[in-house]
């Protein structure tokens, strides 16, 4: 069986652990952006995860020339009218700094009681190929966000997700349970129902 070699354009390594592992055992061989450290960044300038997913896709495809699935995602607290939302990443200012953008959501939420801190998280995941689109899927997880940080897995904002059905937070969760019931994991078996076909060619 021939391997297919897909770029996965991200280089954030949390995604890259989480979508390679909904993806293994396909024959798929992977690539992704620490690969290209010289192509510039896509830009993410739309207001939805969904049309900032495509771009990245399309960018990435036509400047690699490698089928790309792009993810865009991030959190929604209702309490701050979605914030961070599509600006996730950057929230505090430095693109993926983790901690100052944790730090920035627990002091904007100062002494809002934790029922009022509903909050989900969001992916949007493409794939594209050739200037097409070849699918597209969202997934969605709800949740509380909790002041104290929990856990040691996950990535961005997980030490402060609490799932109250589990009472753990997404970074207290293994990987493979993360995955099952991720707004991340939801959209890869998505984009696998859509593209499945291709992929085990
Ligand atoms: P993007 O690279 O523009 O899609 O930014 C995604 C940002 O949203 C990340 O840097 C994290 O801050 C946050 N995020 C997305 N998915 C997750 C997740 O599964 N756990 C925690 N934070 C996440």
């Amino acid at each position: 069986m021939s391997r297919h070699l897909l770029l996965i354009a991200t280089s954030n390594p949390g995604k890259l652990r989480e979508i390679e592992a909904v993806f293994a055992g396909f024959p798929l061989h992977f690539e992704d952006l620490r690969q290209y450290p010289d192509l510039p960044a896509a830009v993410e300038d739309a207001d939805t995860f969904m049309a900032n997913a495509e771009k990245k896709a399309l960018y990435y495809a036509k400047q690699t020339g490698l089928p790309a699935l792009a993810d865009d995602s991030g959190l929604e607290v209702d309490c701050l009218g979605g914030r961070p939302g599509v600006h996730s990443a950057r929230f505090a200012g430095r693109h993926g700094d983790d901690q100052a953008n944790n730090v920035k959501l627990i002091e904007l939420l100062g002494n809002v009681p934790l029922d009022e801190r509903r909050a989900r998280f969001r992916c949007a995941i493409v794939v594209a190929d050739h200037g097409t689109v070849l699918a597209r899927a969202e997934g969605t997880i709800e949740g509380l966000i909790i002041d104290e940080p929990r856990g040691e897995n996950g990535f961005g904002y997980d030490p402060h997700f609490l799932v109250p059905d589990l009472g753990k937070t997404t970074a207290e969760l293994a990987p493979e349970h993360k995955n099952r019931i991720s707004h991340r994991g939801q959209a890869l078996r998505s984009i696998l129902d859509a593209l499945g076909h291709i992929f085990a060619r």
